[in-house]
């Protein structure tokens, strides 16, 4: 262990006093993650969701390198490049065509930032300065800026620490129905009655659709999310989708939203938008909300220094090309299927309540919480990289694995139940 790291470098959610170790590495490449020691660890997160293709891939060395001799940086306040340009038109057309407005930024925590305000302009300016609260769903996650976090579910989200500071929004209970059934009676309930009653207060929906990530890792009901699409039209509320998680195929879909054929007011996206190579979000509007903003002289208050960095721009562009060119649907189908199978089995162990797998998603809930610090050791040990949180021990490794490294993974995983008390 790094001494200096330990004393000084904060990490995600970490004390400076008691840290959880931290292992030190001194390169990657493809699926493996080698250590300063020389130990190599089979990657399960993709590093939280964003390394699709694999680490050190030479094509996308190559955008940044070609970007890199242009120039690295430049501020997007009156002046543009091609690599924003380019990227702008791709995301325009891959997502709904509704969709035709793109504001970039550095961070999925800044993003939603950005589309929480595209929402409360947009009522402003057609003079309805009430609507400025947001409706969301229990066990989401949205970023841990102050306007992403007080979307996030109120319990495991922070709302107690920051208490009097955030502003109070409105939460409908998580869905209960599962990713693939048909709605059960009563789920959309909730959230119909807080719609229905909060309409003239309420300036936008954000949730995440059909899988909430950090917030509890929750597959839920294709059914649920066109509900909820069709009573935030009924009842003139915009639709926020994150998809900063679920973006760029890791579903089994392009986006999470065809799941249930709906397209939102405004996209957030992130994380595998630039294959894990740099920060770089993206936040998506229509047409009528990008116009609503503007009208009247309106200008979107947000403009944040990296704004569309060229080489984050260059790289996102060639990450989607390398992607798309890619038989992404297959690989992904093929996880999915390994990790029905591989995880399946362990459904039936006392320590475990829930074993659920969407696309590129594999997740083992436990029955009680998990020593994070115990379990990363003993991942490590197997030459597996695996970071649980909470009840929750997940894979969601580089859509390029090979099944030998994904069952070394699911392996690794029954090993750590087998050494969980019970
Ligand atoms: N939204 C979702 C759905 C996320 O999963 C995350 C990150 N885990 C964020 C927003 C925040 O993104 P970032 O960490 O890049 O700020």
């Amino acid at each position: 262990m790094n001494t200096f790291d330990r004393d000084h470098l904060w990490h995600p959610y970490t004390s400076m006093t008691d840290p959880l170790p931290a292992y030190e590495v001194a390169s990657a490449s493809g699926v493996r993650i080698r250590l300063k020691d020389g130990r190599e660890l089979v990657d399960g997160m993709a590093s939280w969701w964003c390394v699709i293709h694999g680490y050190n891939d030479p094509r996308l060395n190559q955008a940044i390198k070609d970007q890199l001799r242009r120039v690295a940086h430049v501020m997007f306040g009156g002046l543009t490049h091609e690599p924003a340009i380019a990227l702008g038109r791709q995301l325009v057309d891959l997502t709904p065509g509704p969709l035709q407005h793109v504001f970039f930024s550095d961070s999925g925590s800044v993003a939603v930032e950005v589309a929480i305000k595209m929402a409360l302009q947009f009522w402003q300016a057609r003079d309805k300065p009430g609507k400025r609260r947001l409706l969301t769903l229990r066990g989401g996650y949205h970023g841990d800026t102050f306007g992403a976090m007080a979307a996030c579910d109120p319990v495991n989200g922070m709302h107690q620490l920051f208490r009097g500071v955030l502003p109070e929004h409105l939460f409908a209970p998580r869905p209960a129905t599962r990713f693939g059934a048909p709605l059960q009676p009563g789920d959309l309930e909730g959230f119909e009655r807080l719609i229905g009653t909060h309409r003239d207060e309420l300036a936008a929906v954000i949730l995440e659709p059909i899988v909430q990530g950090a917030g509890g890792m929750w597959f839920y009901s294709a059914d649920y999310l066109r509900g909820v699409a069709e009573l935030c039209r009924q009842h003139g509320v915009l639709l926020i989708a994150d998809e900063i998680a679920t973006g760029f195929g890791r579903t089994g879909r392009l986006f999470a939203c065809e799941h249930a054929g709906i397209s939102p007011d405004i996209l957030c996206l992130g994380k595998a938008l630039t294959g894990g190579y740099l920060g770089l979000a993206a936040t998506l509007a229509t047409s009528e909300v990008a116009v609503g903003i503007s009208g009247r002289g309106g200008v979107l208050m947000h403009g944040p220094t990296f704004m569309a960095n060229p080489l984050a721009t260059a790289v996102a562009g060639r990450s989607i090309e390398l992607l798309l060119a890619s038989p992404w649907e297959r690989r992904i189908a093929a996880i999915e299927d390994q990790l029905r199978r591989e995880l399946g089995v362990y459904a039936a162990h006392p320590a475990v309540a829930d074993v659920r797998v969407l696309g590129g998603i594999g997740v083992v809930e436990t029955r009680e919480p998990v020593d994070v610090a115990a379990l990363q050791k003993l991942f490590v040990e197997q030459g597996a990289w695996i970071r649980p949180f909470g009840r929750l021990i997940y894979l969601m490794p580089p859509y390029v694995i090979e099944p030998a490294d994904l069952t070394l993974l699911t392996r690794a995983v029954g090993a750590a139940l087998a050494a969980t008390p019970h």
